[in-house]
Formats: structure tokens, sequence, C-alpha cells
């Protein structure tokens, strides 16, 4: 088992207790022996591992150090396909960004982590390639979309994972899982070679066994690239750098609105519980409001179905994607190919999209969901005058059982509540997991302010060493 973080790890790798292709291969045989019941990942490709092991440079930060990649983060020479029939068969010409810098460290890329199709969804059942099982809750979801880079690392099948998070997809399974998620300012790390979901919103992210594997990751992700014209105009930072210092002083905010009768009695626990371990290390909790909190999601499904509507039109069956044989004509094959290739959520929000931007409606939908964002956002730049973080849940329940056909997808979406106002207001925001005696797992999540990371993970990782 790969359990035991980054630093773990490495300190054995610098040691030479145990050699980069030593450790492939026992990531290789661990991912032998779990997949066929968690199925956290696709596909691996334990030959191109070995490969980068054999010349891994462990004088690197990341060096020597395998990394899981959500199947929605292009890999060169091995399959991006969004868990998607659509794109079955697209082997990646490229590298995402992200993952050329994992490379440039050091770090071996292991595996194409499952997750929902096209990164829709919640629970990691979306996926054309089967459903991935919460290793940490077993007959349980491990949330989504990012669950099988979640799975992965709960079920020691990866010492860390990079995931993408729309409205709460690395937030949400972290949480679910039992481990650490990250979603970074929007544009602090590159989206050049992921799989456009709604690019407004989309940001890969870390998922991790601890807050102080996320900075290290963090750390090697950012930094601007020209190929994304979103990338923030940022250096490099060392996102450890305050990780052990005291929190005392520092002002934390509880939204009134996040303490809904809605909340399950044990993420209400939790959150009680973090308040009592940041209060006793001396930071002050002080009640704050957001008041478009109640907007918030009917405003990212329109605008998040909107973008993706858009973003995925290119899966035609001609420019990209799956082609259905037996086709009558160009409207009949890109019907077809587009019936066969996407999945009954894609299709939902892919119609709910065009319905949205469809002129008669536009000013309606979607004109004002943008209006709703612009509050967000600015319920946010005046909460953080008040205070420096803001603490709240990152789901109202634990992780939900497998197959639970009694949630409408009305339901569903609801859940993602208090990870959406993040991504419409592009602030950074960590699950935390906070220890359950037995029960399922429940993280709690801090929100900072744009591009104050190095600060959301001083306070992560005291109040993770508070609840140790
Ligand atoms: N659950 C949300 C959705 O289905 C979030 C997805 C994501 O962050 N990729 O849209």
């Amino acid at each position: 088992m790969l359990y035991g973080s980054i630093s773990h790890w490495r300190n054995k790798l610098k040691s030479g207790e145990i050699t980069p292709t030593e450790l492939v291969q026992e990531l290789a045989k661990v991912a032998t022996d779990k997949n066929p019941s968690v199925n956290a990942y696709i596909s691996w490709n334990t030959e191109a591992a070995l490969q980068a092991a054999a010349k891994a440079d462990i004088s690197l930060p990341l060096g020597g150090i395998p990394i899981a990649i959500k199947d929605n983060i292009c890999l060169q020479g091995e399959p991006t396909r969004c868990a998607s029939q659509m794109l079955h068969n697209f082997i990646s010409p490229y590298d995402a960004t992200a993952v050329a810098r994992l490379k440039a460290a050091g770090a071996i890329p292991f595996g194409r982590a499952n997750m929902d199709e096209f990164a829709m969804g919640s629970a990691g059942e979306n996926s054309a390639f089967g459903h991935t099982e919460n290793p940490s809750a077993p007959g349980h979801t491990p949330g989504g979309s990012s669950s099988g880079s979640a799975a992965a690392v709960a079920a020691g099948m990866a010492i860390a994972a990079l995931g993408s998070d729309t409205g709460g997809s690395i937030r949400q399974p972290a949480s679910h899982c039992g481990i650490v998620g990250l979603k970074p300012t929007y544009g602090r790390i590159s989206r050049y070679g992921l799989v456009a979901f709604a690019s407004s919103l989309d940001q890969i992210g870390p998922i991790t066994q601890n807050v102080s594997d996320a900075a290290l990751l963090l750390n090697t992700l950012c930094g601007h690239d020209a190929k994304d014209s979103t990338s923030a105009p940022r250096d490099t930072e060392d996102f450890t750098r305050n990780i052990g210092q005291s929190i005392a002083g520092k002002r934390i905010g509880l939204p009134k609105e996040y303490l809904s009768s809605g909340n399950s009695p044990e993420v209400t626990a939790a959150l009680q519980l973090a308040i009592a371990k940041l209060t006793d290390m001396g930071a002050e909790i002080v009640e704050i409001s957001l008041p478009h909190s109640e907007a918030v999601v009917s405003a990212y499904y329109i605008i998040a179905c909107a973008e993706a509507s858009s973003n995925l039109s290119r899966f035609d069956g001609i420019r990209y994607g799956y082609r259905a044989d037996n086709t009558n004509g160009l409207d009949d094959l890109y019907s077809k190919s587009r019936a066969q290739g996407f999945g009954a959520e894609v299709k939902r929000r892919i119609i709910l999209g065009t319905y949205v931007l469809s002129s008669g409606f536009y000013d309606a939908y979607y004109a004002k969901a943008q209006k709703v964002r612009a509050l967000v956002a600015k319920d946010f730049a005046d909460a953080f005058t008040q205070v420096d973080f803001i603490l709240g849940p990152v789901a109202p329940t634990a992780a939900p059982k497998l197959h639970n056909t009694a949630q409408s997808p009305l339901q569903v979406y609801l859940a993602d509540i208090y990870t959406i106002p993040a991504n419409l207001a592009g602030l950074p925001g960590i699950s935390i997991p906070v220890p359950q005696n037995g029960g399922l797992p429940i993280g709690v999540q801090l929100l900072g302010q744009h591009f104050a990371e190095a600060d959301l993970l001083q306070v992560a990782a005291a109040l993770e060493s508070s609840l140790a």
C-alpha cells in the first residue's frame, strides 16, 4: 500500500531505501490488486511509468514520485477520455501544462483516474467506465467528479493525484474519502490541456493525503503559462512557507447561511469541532453573511451548462470524437454520434445550456445568472473586509450510498451549495478531513482570498494538526 505522504516517500527515495523503479512496481502491484474492486483507474501504463522511473532525478522536488492524473487532463501518448465513450480512442498528443510541470519536477504520471463523464457529476457514477467505490466508506460513492483521483489516494493506490474542480469536484470527493483537496485561485494553475467543461470555472488542483503535500504540489503546478490566456501573471511561490506558524489572531468568518438545518448532524458536529480547534489556537471566529448563498446553485448550473454546451459542441464526430456508423448524411452523423457518444447527464447539461443561451431566454437565464455571479463575488469581497478566511461545510452530508436512485438530479445539484461559491468567485478553497469515530469521512472547507493560498494552507495545516 502506498500510504504515507510525498515527504515520507521522498525521504525513502533520497536515503536509497527504495528506488523510483521499485516504487512504480509497488504501485502497479497495488493497482492490479485493488482496481478490480475500487475502479479508481480507467487504465495505467506500467511500462511508461517504469521508463520514467529509470530516468527519474531524485534531486528534483518531486523526483521519483508517481502522481495519478484525472482522465480529463492530457497526458502525452496516453488515452485522455474524460471517462466518455465520446473520447474512447483519443490518445493525447501532448501534455497539459500541469502534467509537463510535474514531469519537469521529477514526478512520474501514473494512471488515468476515473471520473464523472466530462467532470459532470458528484458521485463518480456518470463514468462510461463504471462507477468508483469509496475505499473509506464501502458501499458509498467516493464523491465526484474527481472520483478516481480521490479514491486512488484514499485506497493507497496513489501517493497523490491531480483533479479538476468546476463546482467542487476536488474538494467534495476529498471530503467524502477523508483526504485533502485544494482548488486554487482561478488562474493560478494553467488550464492548458485540461479538457474544458466550463472554462470560466474550471481549475486543476491537488488531491493529497495531507495539507503539506497539497502545498508541495502547488509549488510545482503554479505559475503563468502563455498557452492559457486566463493564466494569472504570477510568479511561482513556496506555498509551504507559512506552514507550522501560529494562527493566533486570524479572523475566520462563519457564514450564517452555512449553518443550515439541511446539514446532517455529523456535518454540523464536524464544523463545531473545527470551530473549537481554531478557537483553541487563538483564531477568532466571526459570524458573517453571504446573502446570495441561496442563488448560487441556480446561477452555477446555468453558467456551467451554458459553457459546457459551447465547449462540447466540438465533439461532433467530424472534428473530434466518436463517430457513429451507418449514418445518412451530415445531420444524421452529428446527431447519432452525439446521441451514442455522450451519456445521459452530459446530454442533460448540453440541452439545458443550449436552452439558456437561446434567443428569447438568454436574458432571463444566462444574463441573469451572470448578474448573480457578480453579486456572489461582491458578497465575498465584503466578507473579506471583516475576516481573513471563511469556514464552512464541504457538503451538507457525508458520502451518499452508491446507486441511490431516490435523489433527483436537482437534489444532487443542490448538494453542491457550499463548493460552488468559490468557483463563481474564483477563490481558493481547501477541504480538510475531520476524523470521525467510525463514521463516514467528513471534511470542512476553508476559503481564502484570491491568490492567498500560502495563508490558506497555513490555517489548513494548523487545523489538520489540531485534529490529529
Ligand atoms: N458536481 C458539480 C457538477 O456536477 C461539480 C463538477 C465539477 O466540479 N467538475 O457540475
